[in-house]
């Protein structure tokens, strides 16, 4: 008999913490998962899912737009937010019932209430019931960093904006990270006019600045106003429910329907109890964890965006499966994290694996990028001026890709297959040896001067 009612207690149960209790499950632990909001966490319920159904869908203004040339005949256009939203929210509803439905497949027993840790063994559901568990692994996420400004109730989050009741005439975006350069392209598609304020002059910060200095050109072409150098001071909401938004360094106020707040987001280990088991945590609440996800207290770990590394779904999944391997399955590893593919659902896409050419330089010195400025065939066709980037970083002496860096139409899609060759350190000379696939914009990849 254990000493303890499971095996391994998880709180959180988003991407890292499903993962992790379903692994360690078919491992034969006895597994229990908390979770106060809904089984599925961030990416399934209020991020990266439901974000890329509304970019599915706004993408749609495009191609309507684009309908003329290619001999189609629309009748007059018209957008249902509700609709939509309520079609989202619906598939929302299928994916958290799937993520439901895997961990009862699994045994994975789990408690819809907020759990907090008590001890390095023991965690206190809010119900009050107390549990003992061998391990305990910490699976919060982050939730998003809202500023302490005047008026910023009125204010809202990416949690809150799949919910709006309508669409809004006129958005204001604060930041111009993912969740910003997304978000602004979403509602600048479907009509609203967006306002974006950003501390300084850089957007996507950790991006090459050629893919980056593209998206702001195409961005504001598209009709997104930036407002640099700026941030907003604070909000105030006029009889009619216009947000009056008062920016430093404007004269006037800028007014707007909504604003949304996407400035980062902290980890969510506030009034979590983790010093009650000496959880040694960094200046912003993250975990600090060690190469196995292992805290400075023995028997807690803890994986995804709580330990603040790499705030990405798919490295969460990792970090899951690897606590849950190392753990429980006999089979101790790390997770690498060099080479991670990342892409930014903005209109249109970008994304980059490897060394910006930034990076590059100041890490090899002597580097040579080569690039395709190129306007897609569709954009052509369709008459509209927008050209792609594909940028490739090599290291001058071993003609090594460090990097690859693209902007334009499916570029995400491309930058997955290009991921394999940059992590398994392909040369130019190999890319230069594949033949193109015709026609098409990925082959710009194998043709970059
Ligand atoms: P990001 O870190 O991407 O961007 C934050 C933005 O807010 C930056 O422009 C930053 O500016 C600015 N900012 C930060 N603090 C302040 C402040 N106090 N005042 C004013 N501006 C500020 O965060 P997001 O919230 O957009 O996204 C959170 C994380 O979620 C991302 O890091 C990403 O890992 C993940 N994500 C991934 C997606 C994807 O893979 N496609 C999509 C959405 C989210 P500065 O550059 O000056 O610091």
């Amino acid at each position: 008999m254990s000493d303890y009612e499971y095996d391994l207690f998880v709180i959180g149960a988003g991407s890292g913490g499903v993962r992790a209790s379903r692994v360690a499950a078919s491992h034969g632990a006895k597994v229990a998962v908390a979770e106060e909001h809904r089984i599925g966490g961030t990416c399934v319920i209020r991020g990266c899912v439901p974000k890329k159904l509304l970019v599915y869908a706004s993408m749609f203004a495009e191609e309507l737009d684009h309908a003329g040339p290619m001999g189609w005949d629309l009748g007059e256009k018209s957008f249902n937010w509700q609709r939509l939203r309520d079609h989202v929210n619906g598939d929302v509803d299928r994916l958290n019932g799937l993520y439901t439905n895997t961990l009862d497949n699994h045994g994975v027993e789990q408690i819809l209430e907020r759990a907090t840790v008590t001890g390095p063994h023991s965690v206190k559901l809010a119900s009050g019931r107390e549990i003992t568990a061998k391990y305990i692994l910490v699976a919060v996420g982050a939730w998003p960093y809202m500023p302490d400004i005047p008026g910023v109730e009125h204010c809202i989050s990416s949690n809150e904006v799949f919910h709006l009741e309508d669409l809004p005439k006129r958005v204001m975006v604060v930041g111009a990270g993912y969740i910003a350069m997304e978000f602004a392209g979403i509602f600048n598609a479907l009509g609203s006019h967006v306002d974006v304020v950003n501390r300084t002059q850089t957007i996507l910060r950790g991006y090459d600045e050629g893919i980056t200095d593209r998206l702001l050109r195409l961005a504001s072409a598209r009709g997104i106003e930036f407002h640099m150098d700026s941030r907003l001071n604070g909000v105030e909401k006029m009889e009619d429910g216009t947000l009056c938004a008062d920016i430093a360094g404007k004269e006037q106020r800028i007014d707007t329907d909504c604003i949304l707040i996407a400035t980062g987001r902290v980890p969510k280990t506030e009034g979590l109890g983790l010093e009650s088991a000496g959880v040694a945590m960094g200046t912003k609440g993250e975990i600090e964890v060690d190469e196995h996800n292992r805290t400075s207290c023995e028997s807690i770990y803890a994986v995804g965006d709580v330990t603040n590394r790499v705030q990405l779904t798919p490295v969460a999944i990792r970090e899951g499966q690897n606590f849950a391997d190392t753990v429980f399955g006999d089979k101790p590893g790390t997770v690498d994290y060099d080479c991670i593919p990342s892409a930014v659902f903005s209109q249109p896409p970008m994304g980059g694996v490897g060394l910006t050419e930034g990076e590059a330089r100041d890490k090899f010195g002597s580097v040579k990028v080569y690039t395709s400025d190129f306007r897609p065939m569709k954009n052509i066709f369709a008459e509209t001026q927008e050209r792609g980037l594909y940028k490739m970083v090599c290291d001058a002496d071993t003609d090594k890709v460090l990097g690859i860096h693209m902007i334009g139409p499916e570029s995400p899609e491309i930058l997955q297959a290009a991921a394999v060759a940059v992590k398994a350190g392909l040369t130019k000379k190999d890319f230069d040896a594949t033949v193109a696939v015709h026609p098409s914009m990925a082959e710009e990849l194998v043709l970059l001067k």
